[in-house]
């Protein structure tokens, strides 16, 4: 592996990336979904943009889990065993952080992400498994998203107050501090303590604390649309395992009165704020008044959400495409039968890949649907069976549906949709051809992506705060066939570049059970609108495949989304 020296990395002032995961490659298994995806997405473009960046995160050495699915559909996990020295080179510094009264012992694993346009962004990740340090704590960086409330504290202590000594230790000179979620807020509270300025003879202690240096250095991205996401740890909790790093009222004056709640924490100490789309950053105003909230709508890293055959038409029509989504804007160049050959491949593959591993063949000539998502109640993977008889009428003969997802570990409600699909699955087994692939990672996020004709999304309005892979969906022509939530409402034009479910956003939806009527509608524009064109007007279908690349792949990329955090968060 190429490494590349440190004495180059540190010579200009950094923008430090700090997220809990990183899908940095599919074979390092460092994510669990699209937070992990984006993070990934985040420092390709930035390698390619040649942006001065590096990354923070965990090393998670046992990863999320492997997803097995029995022939009941009840999940299970597995830990994931891999080699961070097969991609990765360990450091020799060591930091420490304080846990419990304990030194902790902290190493780092360094990857480079080098880029076509030979950028590159050093991403560290850290690791406790070391002999000097407690059996326990030795696995406090095992598993991603593991463990107690007490474990997912330590995780987050190594993260923020960890990660940032780590920098410094490296040598790095930090000009920002990019929070990706409020799993790194700790980062906020070491700043804190690097930065106080002694005044002497001044009453109030609080002025010692440079709240407004750390805040110029520090943005913060919210991704969570509901309370309830939101990391928040009891008190008695945070003191006992942190002990107090600054005093305990100031802590709460940043964190919260009753728990240190994470994102308040960032909050709090970010000059720099912002959702990750338009409907997301309101819901984030609405849910924590009196902050300045921005918007930097999401987007998907365009050469990784490509795939093969794709890249090969962009070439031979867009040549620099990868460079410059924003190419995308002449896709109308390219004939419509080469598009539907090449959509053809990338379902071939799929197809193929559908067979291998379950067993279930599928037609290529039939509208295939995909849908893949973390399996959790808010996603309604069920929503598309509401009613089997109505779509059995609908649909016999003429659809088949390709599903994926993991459920978290602890999420009895996820795991059980699982189980639903499957048995009506086998119910349906005759007249719709259904599979469900096992272990969803992002090597077949691309393969459906590209490989299905209409990417399904039913979330429950607003919970969905921007969803990308509908994104990866449009960069290989695929349509979205989506409730209005997140970046669709920014991304959809009815019949052109893709078809709504169910009625506009308003704040008056946000919390009522809106099952009956999106399922309704979906089942509807299926009947009337989505199937007839799809097996009678090929040529309209293909047009509306090149306004989603054209239109969609053309705006919700990461080039545009990183060029609004230079612009408007990094350089202000
Ligand atoms: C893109 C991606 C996600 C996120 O997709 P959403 O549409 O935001 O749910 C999750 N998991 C994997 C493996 C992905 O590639």
């Amino acid at each position: 592996m190429k490494t590349v020296s440190l004495f180059d990395l540190t010579k200009e002032p950094k923008i430090a990336y700090f997220s809990m995961e990183i899908g940095i490659r599919n074979n390092i298994p460092t994510y669990s979904g699209g937070l992990g995806v984006l993070a990934g997405d985040t420092i390709r473009t930035a390698s390619d943009l040649k942006l001065p960046m590096v990354a923070v995160t965990l090393i998670s050495k046992k990863g999320y889990f492997r997803q097995e699915i029995d022939e009941k559909g009840r999940q299970i996990e597995q830990p994931i065993y891999w080699n961070p020295s097969e991609y990765m080179t360990l450091l020799p510094s060591k930091i420490t952080v304080k846990l419990e009264d304990r030194d902790v012992l902290v190493q780092a694993w360094q990857y480079n992400e080098i880029s076509l346009t030979s950028g590159y962004v050093p991403v560290f990740f850290l690791d406790t498994d070391i002999p000097e340090n407690t059996p326990e704590d030795r696995e406090i960086t095992h598993y991603l998203y593991g463990g107690d409330l007490a474990c997912r504290l330590k995780q987050e202590i190594v993260l923020g107050i960890g990660g940032v000594r780590m920098l410094h230790d490296l040598g790095f000179e930090i000009k920002k501090y990019h929070m990706n979620e409020g799993h790194s807020s700790l980062l906020t509270v070491e700043l804190l303590n690097r930065f106080k300025k002694p005044i002497e003879g001044v009453w109030d202690e609080r002025l010692v604390w440079d709240i407004e240096r750390v805040k110029d250095l520090c943005v913060f991205t919210t991704h969570t649309p509901v309370e309830a996401g939101h990391d928040k740890f009891p008190y008695d909790l945070v003191t006992r395992i942190l002990g107090e790093p600054i005093p305990l009222y100031v802590l709460k004056e940043l964190g919260g009165r009753d728990n240190l709640n994470m994102t308040r924490l960032g909050l709090n100490l970010s000059e720099f704020i912002n959702g990750v789309a338009k409907k997301h950053t309101e819901v984030s105003r609405n849910m924590f008044p009196g902050y300045e909230i921005s918007s930097i709508t999401n987007g998907v890293h365009t050469f990784t959400w490509t795939c093969e055959s794709f890249k090969k038409l962009y070439d031979k029509y867009l040549p620099g495409w990868a460079n410059e989504p924003e190419l995308f804007v002449r896709v109308g160049r390219i004939p419509d039968e080469e598009t539907w050959f090449t959509h053809l491949e990338a379902k071939k593959v799929l197809l193929d890949y559908v067979r291998e591993t379950t067993g279930v063949e599928m037609n290529p000539d039939i509208l295939t649907i995909g849908f893949a998502r973390r399996a959790t109640a808010y996603k309604r993977a069920d929503l598309i069976f509401t009613d089997i008889e109505r779509l059995k009428k609908i649909a016999e003969g003429k659809l088949q549906i390709i599903y994926a997802g993991k459920a978290h570990p602890k999420d009895e409600m996820g795991k059980r949709l699982i189980e639903k699909i499957f048995s009506i699955m086998n119910i349906l087994k005759d007249k719709i051809k259904m599979a469900y692939l096992k272990n969803y990672d992002m090597d077949i996020a691309l393969k459906m992506v590209s490989g299905v004709d209409l990417w399904l999304n039913t979330p429950l309005r607003p919970r969905e705060a921007s969803g990308t892979s509908g994104m990866k969906a449009a960069h290989n022509g695929v349509l979205n066939f989506s409730v209005l939530d997140g970046w669709w409402i920014e991304g959809h034009i009815e019949g052109f570049t893709g078809w709504s479910i169910g009625p506009n956003p308003t704040e008056t939806l946000l919390v009522s059970d809106m099952d009956t009527a999106d399922a309704e509608d979906l089942y509807n524009k299926l009947e009337n609108t989505v199937i007839p064109l799809f097996y009678n007007d090929r040529h309209a279908w293909i047009r509306m495949m090149q306004n989603a690349i054209g239109k969609n792949a053309y705006y919700f990329n990461s080039h545009r989304m990183m060029r609004r955090y230079v612009t408007d968060a990094y350089i202000r």
